[in-house]
């Protein structure tokens, strides 16, 4: 019998000790309770993320989004920079939605090499409307194909949507929505993701930073020059799932060179 009840109130312990754990919050707790999240709109718009933010990159020199000019770029050879490497098979995890966008997971099998370093695809989420400005011009929807290398450096994939026929993969990838602010819903379904790149495979290049708080630096930013097209129902289907104008304004591009790679 004793053997039979110490499990068990060793259990109890544990659970009591962890309820109190939650009740009682630290004073760290407390400052991340207090905190502000920065949002798209009012007083935590991004032009107040980096007085949200303090310690972040929002104030950098080196920031996404731009707007990229085209008579400003400098032509590169894209066969020596980048290779996808995407996989018909790989599975898609995950929908959800984290208040900023809709975002979808992908387990691995999706990579790319850029500069002769490997970065796996992680996530792809949705801006509305674009955040990278080409010649000037906002694109409907903009789309970041997020991937990391072994030592956690990012490269980001853009690829710009404008208005026409709709698109098997988004409709798909919108058989998932509605989801609300903080859900998520499992996928675990083969998809492939090549149908999200435009034929033509020139793309411009340059090193920013990420487009939300902290705006870490250093991220490698591939902007293919081609829309891809999607229907208007379905960026208004993406758009009721997303803040209202979940995008940052293009910031100075200042001693930074934008390479265009055909
Ligand atoms: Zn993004």
């Amino acid at each position: 019998m004793k053997h039979f009840f110490s499990p068990l109130l060793f259990a109890g312990l544990v659970f009591l000790s962890a309820c109190k754990k939650e009740t009682k919050a630290s004073p760290v707790e407390t400052e991340v309770n207090n905190h502000k999240h920065w949002s798209y709109e009012g007083e935590t718009s991004p032009e107040h993320w980096i007085e949200i933010e303090k310690d972040s990159d929002c104030d950098g020199q080196r920031q996404s989004p731009i707007n990229i000019i085209d008579i400003n770029t400098t032509a590169v050879d894209s066969a020596k920079t980048l290779n996808v490497l995407y996989s018909p098979e790989t599975i898609l995890n995950k929908v959800e939605n984290n208040g900023h966008s809709v975002q979808f997971d992908f387990d691995a099998g999706d990579s790319i090499v850029y500069k002769n370093e490997t970065y796996h695809l992680k996530q792809i989420h949705f801006h509305e409307p674009s955040e990278h400005n080409i010649n000037g011009v906002k694109y409907p929807i903009e789309i970041h194909l997020v991937h990391q290398s072994i030592s956690k450096k990012l490269s980001v994939i853009s690829i710009l949507c404008t208005e026409g026929q709709e698109s098997q993969l988004f409709e798909f990838l919108e058989s998932y929505l509605p989801i609300g602010i903080n859900e998520f819903k499992e996928i675990n379904k083969v998809v492939n993701l090549a149908d999200l790149f435009p034929e033509d495979k020139s793309f411009y290049s340059y090193s920013g930073s990420l487009t939300t708080p902290p705006c870490t630096e250093n991220v490698n930013w591939i902007v293919y020059k081609q829309p891809i097209i999607i229907s208007l129902e379905e960026v208004l289907n993406l758009k009721k799932n997303m803040p209202l104008n979940n995008y940052r304004n293009e910031q100075d591009l200042n001693e930074r060179k934008v390479y265009l790679n055909y």
